[in-house]
């Protein structure tokens, strides 16, 4: 628990010291604590770090998480691949959802989104170049994919989400993390209101924040490595 703190108030100073050193504005940076395989102890502890933002990858592990924290004002963002029978459970418990990549899906989320809670957060998962998941759409498809969820108004679209595949040095890290902006400012160029750049993950954040993200979603440096059978 002393060291989920303490490892979350080192992450949240070498963030800001790379804002600094990319000429990024102090507090643009967004840090999602990404929880899944981890049990509800680990995120109370990252919790009384400040940290309220999480992630998580699978629906039925998440529902249990979500409602034995129900009381800690916690936010919670689905990260993982959406199928189209989890839609109304994760329209009812999430906040966010950053892997959006179908217009079934979300057609769905926006029927069950419950009428008392506020439009769903929404990120487009795009496959910028040989993603280490198979999920996202391409650029290609990104614009039509975009209108037709400004047209659902119990969404909410806030930006593009991507997860390129691992390795490389900084320069080669930046490179997908730079095309994802570059289809960001394009929608934004023609009239969208984006504001999320949902990319960087442990082994790639430095790259994400010279290249503007305002969402890092690390697992691994805030609770060590995942051990769990069958977690990726
Ligand atoms: C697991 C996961 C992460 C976190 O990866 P770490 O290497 O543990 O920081 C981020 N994004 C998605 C979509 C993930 O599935």
């Amino acid at each position: 628990m002393k060291n989920i703190i303490r490892t979350l108030q080192q992450l949240n100073r070498q963030i800001h010291m790379l804002e600094q050193h990319y000429g990024r504005k102090p507090g643009s940076v967004g840090l999602l604590a990404v929880s899944k395989t981890r049990p509800v102890e680990q995120i109370l502890a990252a919790s009384q770090a400040g940290q309220r933002d999480f992630g998580e990858n699978y629906l039925q592990e998440a529902i249990t998480k979500i409602q034995s924290l129900d009381d800690h004002g916690l936010i919670w963002h689905f990260i993982g691949p959406v199928q189209a029978n989890k839609t109304r459970a994760i329209a009812a418990n999430f906040t966010w959802v950053h892997s959006l990549d179908r217009e079934k899906i979300a057609q769905r989320l926006n029927a069950m989104r419950p009428h008392d809670m506020p439009p769903l957060n929404i990120c487009v998962q795009v496959n910028i170049s040989s993603e280490a998941t198979k999920s996202g759409i391409t650029p290609a498809e990104l614009p039509e994919l975009a209108r037709q969820i400004s047209n659902l108004s119990r969404l909410r679209l806030r930006g593009l989400m991507a997860m390129p595949e691992p390795g490389g040095d900084l320069a080669r890290q930046r490179r997908p993390f730079r095309q994802l902006r570059h289809c960001f400012d394009q929608l934004n160029a023609e009239g969208y209101k984006l504001d999320t750049l949902s990319m960087g993950t442990t082994q790639d954040m430095e790259a994400a924040i010279a290249e503007g993200t305002t969402i890092l979603r690390i697992g691994t440096a805030i609770f060590g490595p995942r051990s769990l059978p069958g977690a990726v």
